[in-house]
């Protein structure tokens, strides 16, 4: 199996690293490759798009043929995880800014999405936040974050944090608005792994 992350900035080390721990728990064997360019998104049985500045990644991603690669990987069942900045580009629906700016989205989840959605003064916090199917509470990591405003009717929303929508699945499509992999909590690895079969 081979996993690959999208490595043109953000949090790309730390997906690796939270990735592999997850690996070995459940003991899979899986290669885990950076993605810079083209041409290595269809060799891959799953794709994970970090957080940082979703203009920049996705601008990057449409010049260098890969927003393309993933378009089509998603339309044949390959599992992609959006964090963050990941959740803005997977959706169909920006907000007035991303409209203003015409900026580029991949448009495969039926989300409508505010980039920004906890302001400037909450830039970055930690919460405990349910998570569906899971028993504990799980300690979500929100920096400058995103929300989901509106769905349609194949998304299934998985976490909610103070009325918003912080988390959903849309068959092989997982959006989440705030950071597993900058805390030690292996379950949203785990659960992806688990999209993967
Ligand atoms: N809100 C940011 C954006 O739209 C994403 C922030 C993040 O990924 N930490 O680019």
């Amino acid at each position: 199996m081979r996993i690959g992350v999208i490595a043109i900035q953000g949090n790309v080390e730390e997906h690796v690293d939270s990735l592999r721990a997850a690996l070995k728990q459940a003991q899979i064997e899986a290669d885990i490759i950076k993605i810079k360019h083209a041409g290595l998104v269809p060799s891959c049985d799953a794709i994970i798009i970090p957080g940082g500045e979703s203009t920049t990644l996705g601008r990057f991603m449409e010049r260098e043929g890969m927003a393309g690669e993933i378009r089509i990987a998603a339309r044949s069942g390959i599992p992609i995880m959006g964090t963050c900045a990941g959740l803005v580009l997977l959706a169909r629906n920006g907000d007035e800014q991303v409209e203003k700016t015409n900026q580029a989205l991949l448009g495969l989840m039926d989300i409508s999405i505010n980039r920004n959605a906890f302001g400037r003064q909450k830039d970055s916090f930690e919460s405990l936040i349910g998570f569906k199917g899971f028993e504990e509470p799980f300690r979500a990591l929100f920096i400058r974050a995103p929300c989901i405003t509106d769905h349609g009717k194949e998304v299934e929303i998985l976490s909610i944090y103070n009325g918003v929508i912080v988390a959903a699945r849309q068959k092989n499509l997982l959006a989440l608005a705030f950071h597993p992999e900058l805390t030690d909590d292996p379950r949203i690895h785990h659960y992806f792994l688990k999209m993967i079969g």
